[in-house]
């Protein structure tokens, strides 16, 4: 500090009232020397990672997992979740398949490349979006996940949502919408509403994979992502 900053902060440190700057020890004691002043316990220290990186140490958390019996059911790894850390918008499904469990990455079989298209028809990209599951690892013969193993890895999730915080969320079918929205309804019920959710808009459809089989819905569908476009524009 030279001169003229420190004439400046003891003129501005007046104005306010305060002697600015004292010899008086007190001011240097630390907490915790003797007869220092009472003071707020110390806080440890938080530092602010971008989502990327807190995504990182979500990841790192989850390790190599073995803590629900699915690690020990023939999954070949963890598929974690995909794309933009600081999505806006946030696709949540329900649990790896065959494809997934070989490559890695969520929705890259039939299903995937359905929810690809999804993505596309509302003008955005898959890098855009993020897209997780429900359930890490794959359950054997793609059975549906059991409560345990929900309940297991959902927190996991629930982790990625914070970090992501993304203004939209679009539950995809029956058990990504029972495991966010803490309820027993099915899909059926639960579309057509928007929730609220973490601080979320919560949107849930139909899961690509039941498209596959039923085409008709595919309009009800285009409905969804018609209301998501609308979502995401008010929210900017
Ligand atoms: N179905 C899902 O729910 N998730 C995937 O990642 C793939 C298919």
């Amino acid at each position: 500090m030279d001169r003229d900053q420190l004439k400046h902060h003891l003129e501005f440190a007046a104005e306010l009232g305060v002697a600015g700057m004292s010899r008086d020890g007190i001011w240097r004691r630390r907490p915790g020397d003797s007869e220092s002043v009472p003071s707020e316990p110390a806080q440890p220290l938080t530092f602010v990672k971008s989502s990327a990186e807190a995504l990182v140490a979500v990841r790192t958390e989850i390790g190599d997992c073995t803590r629900c019996k699915l690690h020990a059911q023939g999954r070949r790894q963890i598929v974690f979740g995909v794309g933009n850390p600081d999505a806006d918008l946030m696709f949540v499904g329900e649990a790896p398949g065959g494809d997934e469990d070989l490559q890695g990455i969520p929705f890259v079989g039939r299903a995937g490349q359905l929810l690809t298209k999804i993505i596309e028809a509302i003008d955005l990209k898959r890098e855009d979006v993020y897209i997780a599951n429900v359930i890490k690892c794959r359950p054997p013969g793609n059975r549906n996940p059991e409560q345990d193993e929900v309940e297991t890895c959902e927190p996991f999730l629930f982790q990625q949502i914070d970090v992501i915080q993304p203004k939209v969320i679009v539950a995809l079918g029956t058990f990504a919408g029972r495991a966010l929205l803490r309820t027993l309804d099915p899909i059926s019920r639960l579309r057509g509403r928007v929730y609220e959710y973490r601080g979320a808009k919560l949107v849930p459809t139909f899961h690509p994979a039941y498209l596959l089989r039923n085409p008709a819905s595919k309009r009800e569908v285009w409905e969804d992502m018609k209301l998501v476009k609308k979502l995401l524009s008010q929210t900017e």
